[in-house]
């Protein structure tokens, strides 16, 4: 009997070559995977092979045919939605976790850093003492995860247990249009139905008028329905607007509401003096979530959530007890690292089996410590600002929305264009197509605006200004265009 497969020792050899691809491919000087289209989709066409190529040939695919056409994303010139490539250390880290780390059951190192970098992150983003973490793969669950705490707390206040015996009441959740989308999942996905989420009135810069919740409430206080949330943004996703989280809050607590503040984005904005006031009120939120792999730059797949409370998770949540894990471990008597499984965190969310995410977290803070982190999150929000200034000092240019943190959402203007919108999407396209500055776009109270979103940690100041320029340069060249053909035409 061999084993499967054995690549034993001469891990060195191929981290070290694979290392080299990926250093290649980071300096972005390939072609756009879709270009490329006709060398490697027949090359990874294939039917499920009878026999494996073995490990050699199957560095050589990964090298030569899968990284040099992946994604654009982690270009720094690349500012679309908020999402980035991971940093080095997040991607070491990633990778010890994936050889070394299976599973959050067992009290090793890594798991150790999973209750750790949690509190790290509360640390870090001035989250009360008692609010306590859980990870999961991204904003979608976290909003998910906290939103069942909420429902698990409203039903309790009622004498009901949703998560035992289901919803039997039609619910509501108190949000912007603003919001992120993951939060009418949530909401249909732990059966309060989307049509739930009741949309709160905004003001022009997208933040929720207190007001307005006020009065809804009010309204709705006769009602049948349980009110289950009051939704906030630390950051939108649009803009990076930020909600007035103490009006809110406050509101909240009147109406003995649940508070979630979804920071999937902006909460590490905290760390930006300039921004810090707006965040006053983050302390009264009894859910909040953040990202690390947006700002921080984790690879892909953590979100975090926390909660004042997280026995309201556990009682949400819970896979309740197991045959197949009766007797598995020890808890009273831990004398292996097998034994003691410690925090149950697969009870605290929707996943049982996990990667070590913690260690990555602690890996991106640990490698530049706060002082890093705050010197990234302020220059992204510099970044912003200074594109605005330019924009302002542009007359072909037009600020469609005032930076909060790191996103600027601007547009290219002039007398002769008749559908502006119609015309920044053009341009988009543009750039999009060049593929040097690629930010996304945004529909802000019916304009369409081009919006870079400024989060990689290798995005440069120098980032700004060339995206300006791109933009005149490109917007420029299509208004001659326009009228050379109109030229031809007349
Ligand atoms: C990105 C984002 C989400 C969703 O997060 P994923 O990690 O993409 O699942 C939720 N809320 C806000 C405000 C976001 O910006």
């Amino acid at each position: 009997m061999t084993r499967d497969s054995a690549e034993c020792g001469r891990l060195p050899d191929l981290l070290q070559r694979l290392g080299e691809h990926l250093d290649r491919y980071q300096r972005f000087e390939h072609d756009d995977a879709m270009r490329q289209y006709p060398q490697w989709q027949p090359a990874l066409e294939r039917p499920v092979p009878q026999q494996g190529v073995g490990i050699e040939q199957l560095l050589h695919e990964l090298g030569h045919v899968l990284i040099p056409n992946a994604s654009a994303i982690p270009n720094p010139g690349c500012t679309a939605f908020i999402t980035t490539g991971a940093t080095t250390a997040g991607a070491l880290a990633s990778l010890a976790g994936a050889v070394a780390a299976p599973q959050r059951i067992g009290l090793t190192a890594f798991n150790y850093l999973e209750e750790l970098s949690l509190q790290w992150l509360a640390d870090m983003f001035e989250l009360p003492a008692h609010m306590k973490g859980v990870y999961s793969s991204g904003g979608s669950v976290a909003n998910l995860v906290a939103l069942g705490a909420a429902r698990q707390w409203a039903f309790e206040q009622r004498g009901a247990d949703p998560a035992q015996d289901g919803v039997d009441r039609p619910c509501r959740i108190y949000a912007t249009e603003a919001s992120h989308r993951t939060i009418h999942r949530a909401a249909a996905v732990l059966g309060l139905g989307r049509n739930a989420v009741v949309t709160i009135a905004a003001d022009a810069l997208g933040r929720m008028r207190p007001e307005a919740l006020r009065q809804q409430l009010e309204q709705d206080a006769g009602l049948e329905a349980v009110p289950v949330a009051v939704v906030a943004n630390a950051g939108t996703t649009s803009t990076g607007a930020i909600d007035p989280l103490r009006e809110i809050g406050e509101i909240a607590r009147a109406f003995s509401l649940w508070f979630h503040v979804d920071g999937a984005y902006g909460l590490p904005g905290i760390l930006d003096p300039q921004v810090r006031p707006l965040y006053d009120g983050l302390a009264l939120a009894d859910s909040v979530i953040v990202d690390p792999h947006k700002w921080l730059g984790a690879p892909v797949g953590i979100g975090a959530t926390f909660v004042r409370d997280r026995s309201i998770l556990n009682r949400a949540f819970t896979q309740g007890a197991s045959d197949y894990l009766e007797g598995s471990f020890s808890t009273a008597d831990a004398q292996h690292s097998m034994d003691s499984p410690g925090i149950p965190y697969s009870d605290f969310g929707v996943e049982l089996s996990a990667p070590s995410r913690g260690a990555v977290v602690w890996a991106l803070i640990r490698e530049i410590g706060i002082d890093g982190l705050h010197k990234r999150v302020c220059r992204h929000n510099a970044m912003a600002r200074h594109l605005a200034k330019r924009a302002q000092a542009h007359p072909q240019l037009e600020v469609v929305q005032e930076p909060t943190l790191s996103i600027c959402c601007f547009r290219f203007v002039a007398q002769e264009i008749d559908d502006l919108n119609e015309f920044n999407r053009r341009l988009h396209r543009r750039l999009v197509q060049a593929g040097r500055n690629i930010p996304s776009t945004a529909v802000i109270n019916g304009v369409f605006s081009i919006r870079p979103c400024f989060v990689g940690a290798r995005t440069g100041w120098e980032q700004a200004d060339a995206l300006v320029d791109e933009v005149i340069e490109t917007g420029q060249r299509l208004l001659a265009e326009q009228s050379s053909l109109q030229k031809a035409q007349g």
